[in-house]
């Protein structure tokens, strides 16, 4: 019986993030507003490609960027330096971002005054995949230091992505390679857009915007 009505309240819980997550995504659709959700183990490189992300964005676009974090705020001081206004969300012990959250922090700001929000969720690869935040696109950040098979362990985040981002492609050699990870990442979706970047190099940082759908000029 006691389990019966954990598992109840657990699905309440979901259809109430669901429900914030439709209208978030409703709200962006209206507005013209374009909201990512970056997910991905801790280590694999989010922040570091969001900050490139809002150092080429910034000169032609307003960014703004939600952090997630268990307890510090780091990545949203390193994110802020990039140009993109910042703001941390310490879920005090919690492993993901929800739509309830990410609400509130709208609540705060003028929609309007940002063309570009993005979340870096907090660092794993199993819950956030079960919360929707209302972005339009979810992106899976997994680097090739994670081992041959971070992909094949994690499908059900892969699933609800539509992009994967394959970080540190800069040290592929004889000890990483992102050969395997390519691959499941495109046979869990057939329409999964695959970027190999580097966040160190800043390769395929750019291609990452364009899968994004966002417009920006070349590089010179
Ligand atoms: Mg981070
Ligand atoms: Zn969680």
């Amino acid at each position: 019986m006691v389990e019966n009505k954990q598992i109840s309240v657990k699905k309440k819980a979901y259809v109430v993030n669901d429900a914030i997550a439709e209208k978030i995504r409703n709200t962006m659709k209206t507005k013209n507003k374009r909201f990512f959700n970056v997910m991905g183990s801790i280590g694999a490189g989010k922040t570091l490609i969001l900050e490139r992300i809002a150092k080429r964005l910034s000169p032609y676009y307003k960014v703004f960027v939600i952090n997630g974090d268990v307890a510090t705020t780091i990545d949203a001081d390193r994110i802020a330096k990039s140009g993109a206004t910042t703001v941390q969300i310490n879920t005090g012990g919690g492993c993901h971002l929800s739509a309830s959250l990410i609400q509130k922090e709208f609540d705060k700001i003028n929609i309007d005054d940002y063309d570009i929000f993005i979340t870096e969720n907090v660092g794993n690869l199993i819950c956030p995949a079960a919360w929707d935040v209302g972005a339009e696109k979810n992106i899976v950040v997994v680097s090739i230091t994670e081992g041959e098979y971070v992909i094949k362990k994690h499908p059900i985040i892969f699933k609800g992505a539509q992009i994967a981002v394959i970080n540190k492609c800069d040290i592929e050699g004889e000890d990483f390679d992102s050969k395997t990870l390519v691959e499941d990442a495109s046979k869990i979706k057939s329409d999964m857009k695959v970027i190999c970047t580097s966040a160190k190099t800043k390769q395929g940082i750019d291609d990452l915007i364009t899968a994004l759908g966002i417009d920006i000029p070349k590089r010179e």
